[in-house]
């Protein structure tokens, strides 16, 4: 009797050692003070790309508080999605965008979407047939939420005190051949500086948002398509000047991405590669002026 008490005791102590060495892990990287819930935002946009294996999701946090989620990994990936946005002290997510419906991009979506208080929920006007997207749209129903057609010329949110604007930048047309050309392409401007988001969209979609005449330019771009040779062209790299290019992509993943080509572009137009096979977890912080870029690896 003596003895299992000494065990459970010894049991209890490991496991809260465990839970506390990762709530201070977690703090340490992001630099945040976890007991302060939600955080104090100092009118800070901070952006991270999650670290969901193959597959793209990032979560933003905007100067104004509110919050915006832009795909959500494989269906691997919502326990860590969950995860993630709780450990920073949010139970809503204001805006949820799914870029196309491509499994590496709706499919942790949802059971984010049934987690979560979710505000409004952007799609392109495209669809499949497959498992993942009919999931979907039913969690999507049952929570009694409407879907928006993201469409280019779109704001999604501003605000004019905060000099903060968020614009949906593509699709520009209504029919496409490759789904990935559906891609909701989205750009955060916040004072000086702009961020832009491209999902999966490829060079047909690029040629149609520099003909649409949309500011491209940004100091930090997710890159399309997981850093393929069927997006990045030469054109549109050199349009968005980036100073950090974030790939979103698994580690020894079966597609061969990134390519060393659209790797080798980005850096030549002068941007520093962040990639979430090599890098983990990517946090970029802006306060309107200057950037901070953290690691987790
Ligand atoms: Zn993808």
């Amino acid at each position: 009797m003596k003895l299992r008490k000494i065990i459970s005791t010894l049991l209890a102590a490991v496991m809260l050692c465990t839970f506390l060495c990762g709530c201070e892990d977690l703090e340490e990287f992001l630099d945040y003070d976890l007991s302060a819930e939600p955080r104090n935002h100092e009118e800070l946009l901070v952006s991270h790309y999650i670290d969901v294996g193959q597959g793209d999701c990032e979560f933003i946090e905007f100067p104004d508080g509110k919050t915006m989620l832009i795909d959500a990994g494989t269906s691997k990936s919502s326990g860590t999605i969950i995860d993630y946005i709780e450990g920073l002290g949010y139970s809503e997510i204001n805006y949820v965008i799914a870029t196309h419906p491509h499994a590496d991009h709706i499919g942790g979506m949802a059971d984010v979407i049934k987690y979560f208080d979710i505000g409004q929920i952007y799609m392109p006007y495209a669809g499949t047939t497959t498992k993942t997207f009919e999931n979907l749209l039913t969690t999507i129903q049952d929570k009694n939420k409407k879907i928006k057609t993201a469409k280019a010329g779109m704001n999604i949110t501003k605000s004019e005190n905060l000099d903060f604007s968020v614009d949906i930048i593509a699709p520009v047309n209504d029919e496409y051949d490759d789904l990935n050309n559906y891609s909701v392409v989205i750009t955060i401007q916040y004072g000086n500086n702009r961020f832009l988001y491209m999902g999966d969209a490829e060079k047909e979609a690029e040629d149609e948002i520099l003909e649409d005449k949309s500011d491209v330019s940004a100091d930090v771009v997710k890159v399309g398509h997981h850093g393929s040779k069927t997006s990045s062209s030469a054109k549109f790299v050199s349009a968005v000047g980036a100073d950090h290019a974030v790939f979103s992509l698994g580690e020894g993943n079966d597609y061969g991405h990134p390519h060393s080509q659209v790797v080798k572009r980005w850096k030549k137009a002068g941007a520093e590669i962040l990639r979430t096979d090599k890098n983990g977890t990517i946090v970029i912080t802006s306060d309107g002026n200057n950037l901070t870029v953290d690691t987790e690896k």
